[in-house]
């Protein structure tokens, strides 16, 4: 049993192992010529049900066999130019080995004394990052293990920056006068933070989006006064750079000026948005990002990255200090004294992933530039997918990209009843993944049943979005055939 430990005695089967694994992932990749299989729950579990986990194959050949069955044969392939679903990229191959490097090495990022190295690196990339942001030189951060975690974390700190002070403020029974404004699109991740926080159930303000996604900053500045005159605190505006639906960018120079006007702490959602950090093109559509107080980023969704690479980044690195505790088995006070830098101080993880090895191989080895220049297709790729679209009679568009989302509806012209086109809307999507075709997403826009694009694979070409677009009309035309045969 001591062969499978990793260790200098076994560096040999270690070599092997991890080499037969990677043939067998490179063979998929260059015959993989579907998204997905169009695998149901029912046909798969049988098999994973059947294997008897107390007893073990021993060998790495008989292992990834059966793993070809129960999951590399039908998983969902994000690399293939047709899956156009969530925001999953495809990742670079920098990434992958660093991936490969860090999990054999398994350096913990809480202590110096369990990462050395890995803590500098880590500690460059936020400074790299927030440089790029602009948040000045007191700027700090840390990786995250995804968007979630970076928006919790950055409400906890505002949560602490909004109390002291504040006349009336009771511990205790003050949270319930707390708010949080957010738009109405916002990521589900502000409420669900709100509610770990112990905000009261009204604590997130939800503010209307315009015509294109945008949160109004005329309904924001309404809501912050309401908040003021009702003797309420306010809490964080949360701008999203890149929602989640539709790829949009909240107004952030204006509701940096509200922030600033209301003394609010501002957070930028730039789970998404955060590739243009990079871009050479289109770096201007986050600008007002540098006023931020903390900023979410997603290096796993716009820098094509593996999960998890994420971090969270403040203005101020004092503010970092409501997430500090001392132990003095792992990060005694005096090591503060002592420059010992622990990133275990600044992060609500203990035991931490080096992820940030994975961005670092890819900026030397690909460059900012690179990375920037990936995003940018895709968000090119999106204007030309709605170019397609809005000169498609059999659909609706709903917004122009900022990013590289699409969201649409297919609009039979000889349907008039809005239920039955949302029947085959949905109809298709599922029609459209059980064949493996294709993978796309949905959404609801006003109540209606949408389709959803979000493209993030510069190998997706504009024939690709049009094949696709075919096949989803297909779908949708054979349903309602059909339903009127039902109906007749
Ligand atoms: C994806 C996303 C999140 C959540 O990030 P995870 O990495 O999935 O936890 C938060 N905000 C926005 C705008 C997102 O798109």
């Amino acid at each position: 049993m001591r062969s499978h430990l990793l260790n200098g005695l076994t560096a040999e089967h270690y070599r092997r192992s991890v080499t037969e694994g990677v043939e067998r992932v490179a063979a998929k990749l260059a015959t993989t010529d579907r998204p997905f299989t169009g695998v149901t729950v029912d046909a798969l579990s049988p098999a994973i049900d059947a294997i008897d986990l107390d007893r073990p194959l021993g060998d790495t050949t008989a292992v990834l066999d059966e793993l070809e069955d129960v999951y590399l044969r039908d998983a969902v392939y994000f690399h293939h130019p047709r899956y156009l679903a969530h925001l999953n990229c495809p990742v670079v191959i920098p990434a992958v080995l660093g991936e490969a490097v860090l999990s054999a090495v398994n350096s913990s990022l809480d202590t110096w004394d369990q990462s050395a190295g890995g803590t500098l690196i880590e500690r460059r990339l936020i400074d790299w990052t927030a440089a790029r942001i602009g948040l000045g030189p007191a700027a700090d951060g840390v990786f995250t293990s995804g968007g979630t975690q970076s928006n919790l974390q950055a409400l906890l700190l505002a949560r602490e920056e909004a109390k002291p002070g504040r006349t009336g403020w009771e511990e205790g029974n003050s949270l319930g006068r707390l708010r949080v404004f957010a738009s109405e699109v916002s990521h589900f991740s502000v409420k669900k933070s709100a509610k770990l926080l112990g905000l009261g159930p009204d604590a997130v303000v939800s503010i209307p989006v315009d015509h294109d996604k945008r949160m109004q900053t005329v309904a924001l500045a309404r809501e912050l006064e309401r908040c003021a005159s009702d003797g309420l605190v306010p809490m964080a505006v949360v701008a999203t750079a890149g929602t989640t639906d539709f790829g949009s960018i909240d107004p952030l120079p204006e509701i940096a000026g509200l922030c600033a006007q209301y003394g609010v702490w501002m957070h930028v959602d730039a789970a998404y948005g955060c590739g243009l950090l990079a871009s050479l093109k289109y770096r201007d559509r986050i600008d007002g990002i540098e006023r931020a107080d903390s900023v979410t980023v997603d290096y796993h969704k716009s820098f094509f990255q593996p999960v998890s690479s994420s971090a969270v980044l403040v203005r101020d690195a004092a503010t970092l200090r409501h997430a500090t505790y001392h132990a003095e088995y792992l990060n005694p006070r005096r090591m503060v004294q002592e420059r010992i830098p622990n990133q275990v101080d600044k992060s609500l993880q203990t035991t931490r992933r080096f992820d940030a090895l994975k961005l670092w191989m890819t900026l030397r080895t690909m460059g900012a530039d690179g990375v920037g220049q990936l995003f940018d297709e895709v968000c090119d790729l999106a204007r030309e997918g709605w170019k397609l679209l809005a000169a498609d009679p059999r659909y609706d568009v709903v917004v122009e990209p900022s990013l590289s989302t699409l969201v649409f509806r297919y609009v039979p012209a000889a349907v008039t009843d809005p239920a039955e086109i949302d029947r085959a809307n949905l109809h298709a999507r599922k029609a459209l993944f059980a064949s493996g075709d294709a993978v796309v997403a949905g959404t609801k826009v006003a109540g209606r049943h949408y389709l959803k694009f979000t493209l993030l694979n510069p190998e997706t070409r504009t024939a690709d979005i049009a094949a696709v677009l075919d096949l989803i009309a297909g779908h949708a035309e054979q349903y309602l055939g059909e339903s009127l045969d039902r109906a007749s």
